[in-house]
C-alpha cells in the first residue's frame, strides 16, 4: 500500500520554471555554472524556500547546501534526498534541478500533511556537480564523501585561473559545517535518465541498480614513418591502419557483451599527420564500460589480447596505459527494494537501469545506504538546452521519492 501522502506535480512545476528563469539562456535552457552569481541566486531562493517551511538550513566548507526538518526521534541521522542546482554552460531544465526540487516537493507534502518523520528529513545541494568549470565533477559530494580533501577543492581552478576556493567565498557560500562530518541514515537521488531507454520502452520510473564502471586507456601504437610513394605494401609498419584495426576491435568487444558494454576510441593522434608520409606513431583513448567489474575484467583481457595480435600482424610496437579505473557501484538493496515497491504500490510502470553517467549518488554510495530514480526525458537528451521531461514524469519521480524515503524512515522506527 503506498502512504495517503501526494505531491503536487503543479508546485514542483512551477518551482522547475521559476529556478529555470536564474541563468536561464534565450533558447530555454540554463547557464548556471558553479559559484557563479546565478549559481549564488539559485542558492539563496533554495535556502529561502526551506527556511519557510522551517527548515535549518546550514553549508559546509565546501557550499554544499542542507535544509533539516526535525524528525520525532533525535537519535537518528538523516535521510537525506537531493542533488545539484548548477548547469552545465548551456545545460538544461532538469538535469539536477529535478532531483534537488523532487525533494523540496516531498518535504513540502510531509509538511502540509503535518507527517512526521522517525529520522530528520533532509533535502540537499551538492556543490558542483557538473565540473564544467571547476574539474573533476561531483566534487562537493566528493569532500562530503572523504573522496578529496577540502583543501584539494579550494585549490582547483577554473579556465581563467580563478580557485575553487575564492570563488566559493566571491559568492558568500563556505560554510562553517565540516565537509562529511555528518552521518546519514540513507541518501535517495531523483534524476532524469539523460538516456533513451525509459522513454523507449515507455516506462515512467527507472530503478536504479547501480552505476557503470569505467577503464580509460591510451594505446600508443609505434610503426616505421617511410614514404607513401616508394614503401610496397608489404613492407610497411603503418602506425595508423594498427590504430584503425584495434578501434575495430574496441568496438567487437563492446558487442561482445552486449547489451550493456559499451567501448569507445574517442580520441586519436597521427605523427607526422601528413598526406604522404605512412604514419609512424599513432595515440588512441579507449574507453570501456560495463556494470559489472568482472565483466570489465574480461573486456581488458579481451583488449590485450587483440593488441597482441595487431602488433603482430602489422609489424607495430603497442604499449598500452591505464589512465582512469573507477569500479562499478552497485547501490543498496534495502534502499533499490524502497524504490522499487514505492513505484510498484503507485502503478507506476518501471524497469531496473544502470546508470551511465556519474551522480553525486555514486560518491554518497560509498558512506551511506544510497539508490536513485530516474524518470524519462525526451530523446534521451540531457547536456543540452533543449533538454525536456514532462510534469507527469517529474511528478512520478518526485512521488517514488517521497514513498521510498517513507519505506525506509518507517524501517528506522521499527529498530
Ligand atoms: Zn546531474
Amino acid at each position: 500500500m503506498p502512504s495517503n501522502l501526494r505531491i503536487d506535480a503543479e508546485r514542483l512545476w512551477r518551482s522547475l520554471m521559476e529556478t529555470a528563469a536564474i541563468g536561464g539562456t534565450a533558447k530555454g535552457g540554463i547557464n548556471r555554472q558553479t559559484l557563479t552569481a546565478e549559481d549564488g541566486m539559485v542558492r539563496a531562493w533554495f535556502k529561502r524556500e526551506a527556511e519557510a517551511l522551517g527548515c535549518r538550513v546550514s553549508v559546509d566548507e565546501v557550499g554544499n547546501v542542507f535544509a533539516v526538518r526535525k524528525g520525532r526521534h533525535g537519535g537518528l541521522a538523516p535521510i537525506a534526498l537531493g542533488s545539484h542546482l548548477d548547469t552545465q554552460p548551456t545545460g538544461g531544465k532538469f538535469d539536477g534541478n529535478l532531483g534537488v526540487l523532487g525533494a523540496l516537493e516531498a518535504l513540502r507534502t510531509l509538511i502540509a500533511a503535518g507527517y512526521e518523520t522517525n529520522a530528520p528529513f533532509m533535502v540537499v545541494s551538492w556543490t558542483n556537480e557538473e565540473g564544467a568549470r571547476f574539474a573533476p565533477a561531483m566534487l562537493g559530494s566528493g569532500v562530503f564523501a572523504g573522496l578529496y580533501r577540502r583543501a584539494d577543492a579550494d585549490a582547483i581552478r577554473d579556465s581563467e585561473g580563478i580557485r575553487f576556493g575564492d570563488a566559493l567565498e566571491g559568492i558568500g557560500w563556505r560554510g562553517e559545517v565540516k565537509a562529511g562530518a555528518m552521518p546519514l541514515s540513507a541518501y535517495l537521488e531523483l534524476h532524469i535518465e539523460q538516456g533513451p531507454i525509459l522513454e523507449a520502452e515507455d516506462k515512467a520510473i527507472g530503478v536504479v541498480t547501480g552505476a557503470q564502471g569505467v577503464r580509460w586507456y591510451e594505446a600508443t601504437i609505434t610503426g616505421r614513418e617511410s614514404h607513401a610513394g616508394t614503401t610496397p605494401m608489404p613492407r610497411r609498419a603503418d602506425a595508423f591502419v594498427a590504430c584503425a584495426r584495434l578501434a575495430l576491435q574496441v568496438q567487437a568487444i563492446a558487442l561482445a557483451h552486449k547489451p550493456a558494454a559499451v567501448g569507445t576510441v574517442g580520441r586519436v593522434e597521427v605523427e607526422p599527420n601528413s598526406p604522404n608520409v605512412i604514419p609512424g606513431v599513432a595515440r588512441m583513448t579507449i574507453d570501456l564500460r560495463h556494470h559489472d567489474d568482472d565483466t570489465l575484467e574480461d573486456m581488458e583481457r579481451s583488449l590485450h589480447a587483440a593488441i597482441e595480435e595487431i602488433a603482430l600482424d602489422d609489424k607495430v610496437d603497442i604499449a598500452l596505459k591505464k589512465l582512469h579505473d573507477v569500479a562499478a557501484i552497485k547501490f543498496d538493496p534495502d534502499c533499490i527494494a524502497a524504490v522499487r515497491a514505492g513505484a510498484a504500490a503507485l502503478g507506476f510502470s518501471q524497469r531496473d537501469i544502470i546508470s551511465g553517467a556519474g551522480h553525486d549518488a555514486v560518491h554518497l554510495s560509498k558512506v551511506t545506504p544510497t539508490a536513485m530514480i530516474f524518470v524519462p526525458c525526451k530523446d534521451g537528451l540531457s547536456h543540452n538546452e533543449a533538454e525536456s521531461a514532462t510534469l507527469e514524469h517529474c511528478g512520478a519521480g518526485a512521488q517514488v521519492l517521497l514513498e521510498a524515503a517513507l519505506a525506509l524512515d518507517a524501517k528506522l522506527g521499527t529498530r
